[in-house]
């Protein structure tokens, strides 16, 4: 990578078919002008689905927003072999086996496209395959949340070899900036799946002909809802002498918060061998938690449970509740370097699109019902089986959520 921070100095494309989503949405006009990510979600993407732009399209409209200052280009990777194993909603096209298809129909092209002369000035930042290392460590080894697909995806080495692919052929073009998607605190957050995970990841960039010097960094909350800060508590404080680690929200968590995890996710990257340059994004669209519930101080010191409940801003039923999640505002917008370490606060899932259908919906682009949708679900494993806290009436991962959208402006932190 050419620059140590590539969203320093730079703008970030807006993209226009997002942008005209979000400014037809009564109100939209306040966040249309935002830049979010692209996502190649499937291999019919790099050419355009549906009339709707590719890769190319973006890539020239990028050319032209950029002008004559720099400008970063947001891209998200994600269309590995048997994708998504822990969930169903973001199930994709190709199965467990289609490595060869993911390496020359997917990542080639992109590669070929990225590499073009006429692009070289754009920064293009991409995201590594959301949840998959994640779901490696914590969903296939024989505990209480482990899939059958993941344990799949974790002995036929596919996601493995996928991603150190990318990394390897993007990160060989000198203007793209590739970030490993590293789940968030509220899942990794624990010694026992952090430690791990650094060695997942440390692994994945040292094998297959990629290198630590194809990473320019990690990106935390990738579509998810974990505040970037938890203001009104810190994991150090105790109430009755009792640490709030014990407390049944953090339930001995390291980290409460997205921008302290990523932080700490930082130091052991590189006391690993990554760079002492990696920088950490923060997917901020949607972990806004405001609105009239967000708390305004510290909860009462009654008790670990009272103190941390009440001071919480993120609403979450269970912080491992990922979908459509009701009571969510959009967070901080996006910002270049807002802290030591972090390259920027990101809107990596364009506010609006859906995380996945709350019933079955026929479709073809392989997406499946995950009943974690369904706010009528009482939960699994994975949410510590608590009701799901999504939104009903939601469509298929990606489609336009208007409903959600609205709410999502209605409980934005800092407020619209
Ligand atoms: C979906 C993708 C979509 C992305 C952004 C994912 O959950 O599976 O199809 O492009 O979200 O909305």
């Amino acid at each position: 990578p050419q620059a140590a921070n590539p969203y320093s100095g730079a703008k970030v494309y807006v993209n226009p078919e997002w942008s005209a989503k979000a400014a037809a949405e009564p109100g939209g006009s306040k966040i249309a002008n935002q830049p979010t990510a692209v996502w190649l979600d499937r291999i019919a993407a790099i050419n355009g689905v549906n009339g709707g732009m590719g890769l190319r399209a973006h890539l020239d409209e990028a050319l032209k927003q950029k002008g004559s200052g720099d400008l970063v280009v947001q891209l998200v990777i994600y269309d590995l072999p048997g994708r998504d194993c822990a969930a169903l909603a973001s199930n994709g096209e190709l199965g467990p086996g289609d490595l060869d298809k993911y390496k020359s129909q997917y990542i080639d092209p992109i590669a070929s496209l990225l590499s073009e002369s006429k692009y070289a000035g754009l920064r293009i930042a991409t995201v590594i395959e959301p949840d998959s290392l994640p779901n490696l460590v914590t969903n296939a080894g024989g505990t209480p949340t482990t899939t059958d697909a993941c344990v799949t995806m974790k002995s036929n080495g596919n996601y493995e070899k996928g991603v150190s692919y990318a990394l390897d052929k993007l990160g060989a073009i000198p203007n793209v900036y590739n970030y490993i998607d590293a789940g968030h605190h509220g899942w990794l957050g624990w010694d026992s799946n952090l430690g791990p995970s650094v060695q997942e990841f440390a692994k994945v960039a040292t094998t297959n002909g990629a290198s630590v010097n194809d990473v320019a960094g990690f990106i935390v909350n990738t579509a998810n809802y974990s505040p970037a800060k938890e203001p009104n508590f810190k994991v150090t404080d105790s109430v009755n002498g009792q640490t709030v680690r014990q407390s049944k929200w953090v339930d001995w968590n390291q980290y409460v918060d997205e921008q302290s995890f990523a932080v700490g996710l930082r130091d052991k990257l590189v006391a690993a061998g990554f760079n002492s340059g990696i920088g950490m994004l923060i997917d901020t669209s949607r972990n806004g938690w405001g609105g009239s519930a967000r708390p305004t101080g510290p909860g009462p010191l009654t008790s670990v449970d009272a103190y941390v409940d009440g001071s919480r801003v993120d609403r979450r039923i269970h912080a491992g509740n990922w979908c459509n999640q009701s009571g969510a505002g959009i967070g901080e917008r996006p910002t270049a370097a807002p802290a030591a370490g972090i390259d920027a606060y990101v809107w990596v899932k364009p506010p609006g699109e859906s995380d996945g259908a709350s019933a079955a919906v026929p479709n073809d682009e392989g997406k499946g019902f995950d009943r974690m949708c369904d706010p009528t679900y009482g939960g699994n494993a994975r949410n510590g089986n608590n009701p799901t806290g999504s939104l009903p009436n939601a469509p298929l991962a990606g489609h336009w959520f208007s409903a959600q959208f609205q709410q999502l402006m209605q409980n934005a932190y800092p407020p619209l």
